[in-house]
């Protein structure tokens, strides 16, 4: 066997390649399929205004229980989907199964819901990508404005051009764009400047560091995004100190296990009928949804 140098002595190849590489071929075989054999669900986590408490949209997360495997993070299967090409039809499950699930919710009692959509780079660049959110968007009978579709700026940057045709083509349909992951990967602030977006997501881990590194980072980002018109969303709020720090920061929106962890729709039933989300912060808006 091949033998590798380590401080302690010898380490067997072969053993690290049994750990890292046979459950990869493990989850991509059975990745294939998977969407026809119904192993897909989708979970929503509440983006919620912070000042009045509101829930103004849900982010759809997709989430995989393969029977032969368990539960397998979106964050290991989704790189191996888009490998394989598998990640288009099973986008244009999560983006017609979202706009269904808005469209039950908008008819109940929650009319101006929206719904976070994550988009592939690889959906993102189909040619057909602006026809199915029209198409979408005419099926369940959804103005574009009730959908965000959110995008990371390396997708995004590598064809400038060609992004901000298309971006201006889904924003003629009403539809909002949303950059997620914001300060991570090759962010370059004169991109932002180019960049015909909506929305700010600042990445979990700038809120993460906030509290105990100061709110330097995220108020730059913060006055940032007002100057460009932006709306900001903080990712990742998980304490109180760390809503009540972005609320007096004029952050616009906060999304993390604070609010709530991402549920199935069931249980987001529950949670939109119980807002808006009572905070001790004095400032309470008295907006009701219609
Ligand atoms: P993302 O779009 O940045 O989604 C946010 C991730 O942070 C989610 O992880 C969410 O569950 C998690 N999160 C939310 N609040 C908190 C918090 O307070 N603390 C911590 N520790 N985590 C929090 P998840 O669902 O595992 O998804 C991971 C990534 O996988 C997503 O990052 C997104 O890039 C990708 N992804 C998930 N669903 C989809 C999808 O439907 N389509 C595509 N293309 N990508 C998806
Ligand atoms: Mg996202
Ligand atoms: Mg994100
Ligand atoms: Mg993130």
């Amino acid at each position: 066997a091949v033998k590798q140098r380590s401080r302690n002595g010898y380490q067997f190849y072969w053993d690290t390649l049994n750990v890292d590489v046979q459950p990869q071929l493990k989850i991509e075989a059975q990745l294939v399929g998977a969407l026809d054999r119904g192993e897909f669900q989708l979970h929503y986590q509440p983006l919620v205004a912070l000042q009045s408490g509101e829930v103004r949209s849900l982010e759809c997360l997709l989430r995989w229980n393969s029977p032969v495997l368990g539960t397998v993070s979106p964050v290991t299967f989704i790189p191996m989907a888009e490998a394989q090409g598998l990640i288009v039809d099973l986008g244009t499950w999560i983006l017609t199964q979202a706009a269904e699930q808005l469209s039950v919710w908008r008819a109940a009692d929650q009319p101006h819901l929206c719904m976070s959509i994550n988009i592939s780079p690889v959906q993102f660049e189909q040619p057909a990508f602006v026809g199915l959110v029209a198409s979408v968007l005419d099926e369940f009978r959804l103005p574009g404005e009730a959908l965000l579709l959110e995008l990371t700026e390396g997708s995004l940057i590598q064809n400038l051009e060609a992004s901000n045709v298309k971006l201006a083509k889904l924003r003629a349909l009403g539809v909002r764009i949303a950059l997620d992951d914001f300060g991570t990967g090759y962010s370059s602030l004169s991109y932002l400047r180019q960049l015909q977006v909506d929305v700010l997501k600042i990445d979990r881990s700038f809120i993460t560091s906030m509290v105990t590194e100061g709110p330097a980072f995220v108020s730059m980002i913060l006055h940032l995004a007002q100057h460009l018109d932006l709306t900001t969303v903080a990712e990742g709020v998980e304490t109180e100190e760390q809503r009540k720090l972005l609320t007096s920061l004029h952050c616009d929106v906060g999304q993390g296990y604070l609010f709530s962890k991402p549920l199935p729709a069931e249980a987001i039933k529950a949670l939109l009928a119980a807002q808006p989300m009572a905070f001790d912060h004095p400032v309470r808006s008295t907006v009701v949804l219609p």
